[in-house]
């Protein structure tokens, strides 16, 4: 069967759905793969060593020329309406931003899976798509950070004197926020951080942050879920201290499913230093920081605020790499002698299912 990776055509995408070294793999499981030519431009791999791994490389996207259409962004609704009923297509569909895709999808009678629906147990994690581009943007937060702080993050001491260290907190400490205190106490800084499920705790601490003890009594275990607006009043009261304390503050706590909450007003952001810079990478779904704009870098009086939008399309080479391992790991869940044969009753697939022979399988947000 022919799996068909597109150059991306959604505005500043810059990552590729496959590298030569998954073409390779595919291969070897006995698939056939199309790549259009300039996939892999951003991510560094030509159009040469895609031939040298196994792959076609074909001038045009291959939407209704392959049974299996693998993509980062997902199609548009133009390029769903050429897939042909049984058709096969992964990305991250992000069904509820896309409803005129999800009724080409349904028409047509494609079988589409959203990574951003994949379980997250054990056996799913080598196709964890939502954990690898977060530990993407966690790590380019801090650099964002960084870059655009007027301060050292480490301790120096020089003849001139000695230079503190600088403090960062984290707000959110899942495979993003966990990613940046990691990257945060490599260059140096002192990190604190707070999450409300309780097992960050010891995640922190093993990161050698400290955890924020606020004494809130939260709701959720292992996945967060929504706070309510009281409680939210209270940690936003508890946590306003160290805000104001913190030369960087990076946030990346969302809900799946939900608005992102606002964690940080207008008001905390005066109160911090002038220099201070605050990177929200929950921007995109509602943001935690009052004033962030997707894409966009926000002055508060002498506080950055900036805005992520779509974080591990920056880093094309890395983000690639391991988005293409998740999908080839997907692909291969659902492929034995060549052929792409799904079966839904396993757990992974059919969680991750959004569309199948003209049924709707997940009910949107
Ligand atoms: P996420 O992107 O949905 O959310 C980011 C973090 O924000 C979460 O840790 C969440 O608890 C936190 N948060 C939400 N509301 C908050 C608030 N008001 N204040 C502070 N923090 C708040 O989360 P994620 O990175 O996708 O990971 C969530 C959990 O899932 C983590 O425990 C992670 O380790 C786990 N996980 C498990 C697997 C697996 O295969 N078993 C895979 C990936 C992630």
């Amino acid at each position: 069967m022919r799996v068909g990776v597109p150059a991306e055509s959604r505005p500043a995408e810059r990552r590729v759905a496959g590298l030569p070294e998954t073409v390779t793999t595919l291969v070897g499981a006995g698939l056939t793969v199309d790549v259009q030519a300039g996939a892999g431009a951003h991510a560094h791999a030509s159009d040469a060593a895609y031939r040298a791994a196994g792959a076609n490389v074909v001038p045009d996207h291959p939407a209704g020329r392959c049974e299996v259409l693998v993509s980062v962004q997902p199609p548009t609704p133009e390029q769903a309406a050429r897939l042909r009923e049984g058709d096969i297509t992964i990305s991250f569909l992000q069904p509820a931003a896309e409803p005129e895709l999800v009724e080409v999808l349904k028409a047509n009678g494609v079988t589409s899976f959203s990574l951003d629906l994949l379980p997250r147990v054990t056996r799913a994690q080598s196709a964890d798509a939502l954990s690898s581009q977060a530990l993407v943007a966690g790590y380019r937060a801090v650099i964002e950070a960084t870059r655009r702080l007027p301060k050292f993050l480490p301790m120096f001491t020089t003849a001139a004197g000695t230079v503190p260290p600088a403090k960062v907190l984290v707000l959110g400490a899942g495979v993003a926020g966990l990613q940046a205190i990691a990257t945060a106490r490599r260059l140096g800084a002192v990190v604190e951080a707070y999450d409300v499920r309780a097992a960050a705790k010891e995640e922190v601490r093993s990161l050698g942050a400290k955890f924020l003890e606020l004494g809130l009594e939260t709701q959720g275990g292992v996945y967060a879920q929504a706070q309510s607006e009281e409680f939210l009043e209270r940690q936003r009261e508890l946590i306003a201290e160290r805000v104001a304390a913190s030369d960087v503050v990076i946030t990346t706590a969302a809900v799946p499913g939900r608005t992102a909450p606002v964690l940080v007003t207008t008001d905390m952001l005066k109160a911090m230093a002038p220099g201070s810079v605050v990177v929200d990478l929950a921007a995109e779904t509602g943001g935690n920081v009052a004033a962030s704009q997707p894409g966009e870098d926000t002055w508060i009086g002498e506080v950055l605020v900036v805005g992520a939008r779509n974080m591990p399309s920056t880093m094309p080479v890395h983000a690639s790499r391991l988005y293409a391992r998740n999908v080839a790991n997907l692909l291969l869940m659902m492929t034995a002698d060549g052929r792409v044969e799904p079966d839904l009753d396993d757990e992974v697939l059919a969680g991750c299912c959004l569309t199948h022979r003209g049924e709707l399988r997940r009910e949107l947000p």
